[in-house]
């Protein structure tokens, strides 16, 4: 019998040490207090009922909206050796019935439902007869109908309290702010419950956000350097860019899937299942694909496109990583991205005052990419979170953003605006500041204008990046009437008449970026151990081809290069990875360790 949180933990989940405030959350549980745990994606919130459910007496019942997710949960927990099993809409009866049997006669340590199984009468009938553990809510915040993922069934929790009142409970999220967290605190009875509040940070996802200029050729460049053979998702604003990219990137020889509500139901459900299933697939995807996606081991997420909100930037890159290994948020933009971003939101429907907020977060989004400082402070910053000013993880740190004197050039540039009209769109104002010799430039005979040919001292390309960052500073704006017509504002008036100056940031060619530190567990494979992680991988890809299960589900890929770091060549040895526990090391110490004893013997 396991006695302490700390053997559980070694014995079972093969970890050496509690993470966060793990420890301290189990302990509340265990004396039967309630708990409400806020800790960010990939902070270690299972664990937390996870370890007091095989601990406690009786089952522990997590109630999870995500149905999809069950199954690939209880094959991880099997996996450990724990007793666990769900029930909901897509179980069989006689399954079913197997499940209430194993419930009935003590055969279980923990049990997913889907909130609405929970409170059907006949499941309280059958949770009262039985010793339960504990209630464990994920994804609490969906019993807020402030937050944007409500559900129905969330609100009929309540019952927990009512008819279960002496059995612990914990409501656990990765996203509440405070209204959502009061409305959790009220719904679930959860007032005398302490709140585990972890930061939303994400330490292991690097941010990069750099200038469009050839954008396929500056993926493959990230792929091909960074993400070779690496699980990713690639998001695209249209359906169209989506085909196209999926296509594009398989002739370039990588396994890439689209996925867009315009492909059948079939071809998703695919393409999603190889994603989930195989260790190397990138999914190239508009925002629908991402929503109760749980795959741990997603190393990159790009954006080809700028996303709508911060809201949705920082969800979106949150996919990426859910494992704690160091994982890349990646991506590419241009005032193109801008133009057309603001032109769906006007031509939207909704009111001004929609159309208002959503233009708010457009440029709060914009901001993030033309700041010269940490872009996670400023991420963070956003969501009411307070960082230190370095991060050492995002291009700002890393690759500190060199600025200039740019008041002269915005002058032209505002000046140009004005000078031939507030209608023309960026392309045409370069030309007449570089003195471009144009039938359209003639037509208009621009060729007089006082600013024709006064930009000579800057290229194209400065003189777009000049245009960008105006317009993602607010100094100019877009209007869509015209196409992308740039007109002055209010704004632009001090820096027009030189009462106001300006840095810019000089844009560099992308730069490669690289985390500086890195915990032990995070070493990246280098290419002399590219061999054996392979091997090992297709050993994890052999099992579970042959269980019908995620590879992460065998072993996370911390547990595989942990093991191509230390090359252990014993039981003992292989005991001591992180993430090898008693029933993992029975089941497949023995044919990891063969791929090993292999590799060294090669060498
Ligand atoms: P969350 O539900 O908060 O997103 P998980 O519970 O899925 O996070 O945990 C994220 C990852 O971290 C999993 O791979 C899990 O096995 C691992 N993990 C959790 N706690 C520990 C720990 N104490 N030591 C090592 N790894 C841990
Ligand atoms: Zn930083």
């Amino acid at each position: 019998m396991n006695s302490s949180p700390e053997q559980v933990l070694k014995d079972i989940f093969g970890y050496e040490q509690f993470r966060g405030p793990q420890r301290e959350i189990i302990d509340e549980l265990m004396v039967c207090r309630h708990a409400l745990v806020l800790m960010p994606t990939g902070g270690g919130k299972s664990l937390c009922y996870q370890i007091p459910s095989l601990l406690r007496s009786g089952v522990g019942i997590v109630i999870s909206p995500l149905i999809a997710l069950m199954q690939d949960q209880v094959d991880a927990l099997r996996e450990l050796g724990v007793r666990a099993s769900f029930l909901n809409s897509s179980l069989p009866p006689e399954a079913q019935r197997d499940v209430v049997q194993a419930l009935r006669t003590g055969g279980l340590d923990l049990l997913y439902v889907a909130p609405e199984r929970l409170n059907q009468p006949s499941t309280l009938d059958l949770l009262r007869s039985l010793d339960i553990a504990l209630f464990a809510i994920d994804e609490a915040h969906c019993v807020s109908q402030w937050g944007h993922d409500f559900r129905v069934d969330y609100l009929q929790l309540s019952i927990l309290q009512e008819q279960f009142p002496a059995v612990p409970r914990i409501a656990l999220t990765a996203t509440a702010d405070a209204n959502t967290r009061a409305e959790i605190v009220e719904r679930l009875g959860l007032s005398e419950a302490r709140h585990f509040v972890s930061g939303f940070d994400r330490p292991n996802i690097q941010y990069r956000i750099t200038q469009k200029q050839n954008p396929r050729q500056q993926l493959m460049r990230f792929l091909r350097r960074e993400h070779e053979k690496d699980a990713g998702i690639v998001y695209c604003l249209s359906r169209k860019k989506v085909d196209d990219t999926a296509a594009w990137l398989v002739e370039q020889g990588f396994d890439a899937v689209p996925y867009h509500a315009g492909l059948t139901a079939e071809v998703r459900q695919r393409n999603q299942q190889r994603f989930l299933r195989e260790d190397s697939v990138i999914v190239v995807a508009t925002i629908a694909f991402g929503m109760g996606i749980d795959k741990p081991d997603v190393r990159f997420i790009v954006h080809l496109d700028l996303p709508k909100s911060l809201e949705a930037y920082y969800q979106e890159t949150g996919r990426a990583g859910r494992d704690g290994e160091p994982a890349t948020a990646w991506m590419v933009y241009g005032l193109q991205d801008v133009i057309m971003l603001r032109q769906m939101m006007d031509g939207s429907q909704g009111n001004e005052k929609f159309k208002r907020v959503e233009r708010a977060k457009l440029d709060a989004m914009l901001g993030l990419c033309e700041i010269t400082s940490c872009r996670r402070q400023a991420l963070l910053h956003y969501f009411g979170e307070d960082t230190p000013e370095y991060c050492g993880n995002c291009d700002a740190c890393l690759t500190p953003a060199p600025t200039w004197d740019g008041t002269e050039a915005a002058r032209k540039a505002l000046s140009c605006v004005y000078r031939t009209g507030q209608r023309f769109g960026v392309n045409y104002l370069i030309d007449v500041l570089l003195g471009v010799e144009s039938d359209k430039i003639f037509q208009n005979a621009h060729q007089h204008l006082s600013t024709y040919g006064i930009g000579k001292e800057l290229e194209g390309n400065a003189w777009r990046s000049v245009f960008r960052q105006l317009v993602a500073r607010g100094y100019l704006n877009v209007d869509h009437a015209t196409y992308g017509g740039l007109h002055l504002n209010e704004k632009s008036r001090g820096l027009l008449k030189g009462e106001e100056r300006i840095d810019l940031r000089i844009d560099v060619q992308e730069v490669l970026a690289k985390p500086e530190k890195k915990s032990r567990s995070s070493h990246k494979v280098a290419d002399a151990d590219r061999l054996l992680w392979d091997a090992l991988r297709q050993c994890r890809k052999a099992f579970a081809d042959e269980k019908d299960v995620p590879p992460y589900v065998i072993f996370h890929d911390a547990s595989l290069m942990d093991m191509v770091h230390y090359r252990p060549l014993t039981e003992q040895q292989f005991l001591s990875i992180s993430g090898v526990g008693q029933s993992k090391l029975e089941k497949y110490g023995e044919a990891f360790l063969q791929v090993i004893r292999e590799h060294e013997a090669g060498h």
